[in-house]
């Protein structure tokens, strides 16, 4: 009998460990522990890969390496407003909007764009006024080429952008949204997770699209964790915002940063590389 009971316990001890296993968070550099691994040897086994430089990330971020995050699985009415194509002279405008309604905003900065003059403060008031700045890539560039030409793309902006502000950016996302897998691989080796965007506000195409319509194109589709994106490049979206800002408001709607709502949720189940 105490046998019996004893197995049983080792079975459920077992059973257990699997779960858990089973349900650790797949990320890059997770793996099980196997009993070669677990037992000590003599030498010290050098690690497969070197520490990152990264020590002081938040644990969410996790859950979105390598990850093409097109929103945010949550069900707290959070969106996050995307700013391309930036900084110019409609950066500090567009901030003081989103200032005026207690709202944040992540702008996705190139780095031509962050050389003109004066965009070097641009990019500073951004940071200074609590909201996110993003890499959007040294010349605005897609992300399907090879491996170390994707690296160098988000590499030569951050060297810039830490330059001007001394901060790292958390956040890559491509010219266009063109990502190829390799191009997500460069993402996670320079330490960023990869945005793309579930709402457009439709400003992108050649031409003038009226505010009424930018406005419908939100309003219309908006739900909990949209990443929303729009351009700082067209009056008529500086003219609309305002308008979209108070009615995403009246509908409960918090907008946060990137980061500050991708700490609340999951990723949307979308393709990523391990
Ligand atoms: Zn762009």
């Amino acid at each position: 009998m105490a046998m019996k009971r004893a197995a049983l316990a080792l079975l459920l001890v077992v059973g257990a460990m699997f779960l858990l296993a089973w349900g650790a968070p797949a990320y890059g550099g997770s793996h099980p522990i196997s009993a070669a691994e677990a037992t000590p040897t003599v030498e010290p086994t050098p690690t497969v890969e070197p520490t990152r430089t990264v020590p002081v990330n938040p644990a969410w971020m996790k859950r979105y390496w390598g990850h093409r995050v097109h929103r945010v699985r949550t069900t707290r009415r959070v969106v996050a407003l995307t700013f391309d194509d930036g900084p110019n002279s409609r950066t500090k405008q567009a901030v003081r909007i989103l200032d005026s309604y207690g709202a944040k905003g992540t702008f996705f900065a190139t780095g031509d764009m962050s050389r003109h003059r004066g965009m070097a403060a641009a990019n500073r008031y951004v940071l200074k006024r609590g909201h996110e700045l993003a890499n959007h890539t040294m010349h605005h560039q897609r992300l399907d080429k090879s491996y170390a030409a994707n690296v160098k793309a988000i590499m030569d902006l951050e060297k810039l952008l830490i330059a001007q502000t001394g901060k790292k950016t958390r956040w890559v996302r491509a010219m266009g949204g063109d990502v190829t897998l390799t191009g997500l691989r460069a993402t996670r080796k320079t330490g960023h997770l990869y945005a793309q965007w579930s709402l457009a506000v439709g400003d992108s195409v050649l031409g003038y699209t009226p505010p009424s319509r930018l406005y419908h194109n939100i309003v219309d589709h908006v739900r909990p964790g949209s990443i929303i994106l729009m351009h700082v490049t067209h009056p008529e979206t500086l003219a609309a915002l305002p308008s979209i800002v108070r009615e995403l408001k009246r509908r409960g709607y918090k907008m946060v940063t990137l980061s500050q709502m991708a700490a609340m949720g999951k990723p949307y189940p979308s393709w990523y590389v391990r």
